[in-house]
């Protein structure tokens, strides 16, 4: 089966990233460029979209132009993180559907326990892109997309901020059908399941918390 990592390359998104990692980045800033690069990011997952053409109306005469086919997309956010990467996505997705999973880890398993989900209907008909801003053990990303596999989607695609080497395994050892977007991956975690370099906890940096 595929096992897709896409690395996002892209020079913005790079220059932006490595502002993130640095610790000297303030709470604002980190916010801002995780945005900004949630924007560049959904721009890449979505190059594939399937179009279909339509007959319009131009102040000048008829065409045939195309548009988004199917229904809308859903993007599922992992608390409390993946919000980040949701609303910049949203920015250039206005119109998605927004699914939300809470997952919290246990900080001695490390095991990612359920406490929230909660997806639009008809997801069958749907393409889904999981978002979770750091990809590290990959027990999250796992229990997340196994619990969105449940509600049978059209597509399921990943995207985080960060990957690390061990996370991309394990989630291809269970997931090898999902493609991973990322615009990094990191060699390693550290005891405490942090990716090194990495950037620390998106979620405290996002939102202030420590
Ligand atoms: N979660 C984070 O926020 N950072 C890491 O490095 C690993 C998991």
């Amino acid at each position: 089966m595929a096992r897709d990592v896409h690395v996002i390359d892209h020079p913005l998104i790079q220059h932006k990233l490595t502002l993130m990692r640095k610790k000297s980045t303030s709470t604002g800033s980190f916010r801002r460029l995780l945005h900004e690069i949630s924007m560049l990011l959904a721009y890449e997952v979505t190059r594939d979209m399937a179009v279909t053409m339509e007959t319009i109306e131009t102040p000048l005469a008829q065409m045939s132009a195309p548009v988004l086919e199917g229904k809308k997309i859903v993007i599922v956010s992992v608390l409390r993180a993946g919000d980040g990467i949701r609303e910049g996505m949203m920015q250039i997705l206005p119109s998605a559907r927004v699914g939300h999973i809470g997952l919290y880890r246990d900080p001695k398993t490390l095991i990612a326990v359920e406490y929230y989900f909660r997806v639009p209907n008809e997801m069958h008909d749907r393409d889904v892109i999981v978002v979770d801003p750091m990809l590290a053990t990959g027990n999250s990303a796992v229990a997340a997309v196994e619990r969105i596999k449940e509600t049978r989607p059209k597509s399921i695609k990943f995207v985080c901020l960060l990957a690390a080497n061990p996370g991309i395994e394990a989630f291809h050892a269970q997931h090898p059908d999902v493609p991973i977007y990322t615009p990094a991956v990191d060699p390693e975690l550290n005891d405490h399941g942090y990716i090194v370099p990495g950037l620390g906890d998106a979620g405290d940096r996002m939102f202030g918390t420590k």
